[in-house]
């Protein structure tokens, strides 16, 4: 994620430096009596978010959406393996409930709190069954806020749902946390004439009356809050980066040169995507993209193979695309377990930018690192951000975008350039499709590189101080 107000900041210090300083530059539960599965994964920051007990595998959202109206309405399949022996379990859910079933047999629901809706099944479920669960649902998702979060994005003629770290409760029934990854069909009903795009890619495209339903497919699974869909007047360009193909839509209803901006920024995506791919290996998914809204979304997110963009206006936007772009290996192909873990997709999409501007010769990292590290003064609130547990409250905080970002220049200047880029390629396959932990990225940055890295990590990621100038913390090279 990128916000907009930083990619403003951003922008005016590239442009001022790029002509000014270019040279410088949850414990499974034993087996035993069917017990309730209950809320949250056990996420210390978002308590309630994701659900004890099931483990979702695959989600069939058909949503129809009415613009004017502002009403959603529609019914998701969720496959779904009991993690537990189950006598009820829970899913994450802000719209009013019409019907739920298991196994199509119609289960008691009951809400005991507006995020969560409590299942009962006719029968109780087994540790290990798989089990199918059906729920139906109206309402305006713009009436609903959770966790001091507001997210339902739309006017009468464009909608997007998209936001970090939750979007799925305001459209489909989930368990709500990255560590549950799942593949995703999104179907979505809307006047004809409409664009929709979403995850992956169109399967297929029915009409009936004067709707359209359109049917999109994810192959690789993904975390909910990478889940989205868009419906409005887009146009749509077809690229291709190899076998790879590369969807680019932009909102017709942005004025001309806010539109000609944005599509300029789109069409850099296969170059982008290639550079990445030199650095990090095959690109992880099957379809890739992105979509500039006209709507005043203020921030920019890395929805997975459809990163989602505002609009722009003139100069380079080559550093937000890969931003973006770096996310959907870091981040979404490798997802965190747990949203104090944040740094792990920030950190390296932030790098990645700098490592853009090394390429084109716009920047040194070397004196990058320097340089951002002697304009913060050891009493900056900058370095009280402890990047690896930053609270729920920081978890976009400057620090864990920066102060990531320099954690992995510094560790590339302490094992050198060879085992750094290995590391950064082996995590991104061993953990392809998957979800990691900080300890594991520790661990494998200290087997690529046979060495000790605790006072390395410790100085740069679990502390609340500045890392003192050393050669074992990467800030002098020998
Ligand atoms: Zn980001």
């Amino acid at each position: 994620m990128i916000t907009q107000a930083r990619a403003a900041l951003v922008a005016l210090l590239a442009t001022v430096l790029a002509t000014v300083v270019a040279a410088v530059l949850v414990a499974p539960a034993a087996s035993s009596a069917p017990a309730p599965g209950g809320p949250g994964i056990g996420d210390d920051y978002f308590p309630i978010d994701g659900n004890r007990g099931i483990d979702v595998r695959r989600y069939a959202v058909h949503d129809r959406y009415r613009f004017g109206s502002g009403e959603l309405s529609g019914r998701t399949r969720l496959t779904v393996v009991a993690t537990r022996d189950l006598s009820s379990f829970h899913l994450d859910f802000l719209l009013p409930v019409r019907e739920v079933r298991v196994d199509g047999e119609r289960a008691r629901v009951s809400r005991p709190r507006r995020h969560e809706l409590r299942i009962v099944p006719d029968e109780p479920l087994t540790d290990g069954q798989r089990f199918t669960v059906w729920v139906s649902y109206s309402g305006r998702p713009g009436r609903y806020s959770y966790a001091g979060e507001s997210n339902w994005l739309a006017d009468d003629h464009e909608v997007v749902a998209m936001n970090q770290p939750h979007m799925a409760p305001w459209w489909f029934p989930s368990n709500d946390h990255p560590s549950d990854k799942a593949r995703m069909d999104i179907s979505i009903t809307v006047p004809r004439g409409k664009t929709v795009l979403a995850n992956g890619s169109p399967v297929n495209r029915e009409r009936r009356g004067r709707l359209t339903t359109h049917h999109w497919r994810a192959d690789e699974p993904m975390a909910t809050y990478l889940a989205m869909f868009a419906a409005g007047p887009f146009h749509v360009v077809r690229r291709q980066v190899g076998d790879l193909p590369v969807r680019l839509a932009v909102s017709k209803r942005l004025s001309g040169s806010r539109y000609r901006a944005s599509l300029r920024m789109l069409r850099r995506t296969p170059a982008l995507l290639r550079e990445l791919q030199q650095d990090l290996g095959a690109y992880p998914f099957s379809a890739a993209g992105g979509l500039v809204t006209s709507l005043p979304v203020g921030f920019a997110l890395e929805n997975q193979t459809i990163p989602t963009y505002f609009w722009v206006g003139g100069g380079n936007w080559d550093w937000l695309v890969v931003h973006e772009q770096a996310h959907q290996w870091f981040g979404d192909s490798v997802a965190i377990e747990r949203w104090s873990d944040i740094w792990l997709n920030e950190g390296p999409a932030t790098f990645m930018e700098v490592r853009h501007r090394e390429l084109n010769r716009d920047l040194d990292p070397g004196a990058w690192l320097q340089r951002q590290w002697e304009r913060r003064g050891p009493r900056s609130g900058f370095w009280k951000v402890e990047i690896a547990d930053p609270g729920a409250s920081r978890i976009f905080a400057g620090a864990v975008y920066y102060r990531g970002g320099m954690t992995l220049q510094a560790l590339r200047n302490r094992i050198g350039d060879d085992e750094f880029w290995t590391l950064l390629r082996q995590w991104v396959s061993e953990h392809e499709n998957g979800t990691a932990t900080t300890a594991e990225f520790e661990q494998m940055a200290e087997d690529v590189s046979d060495e000790d890295l605790d006072g390395f990590f410790d100085a740069w990621i679990h502390s609340r101080t500045r890392p003192e100038r050393t050669v074992e913390n990467g800030l002098v090279v020998p």
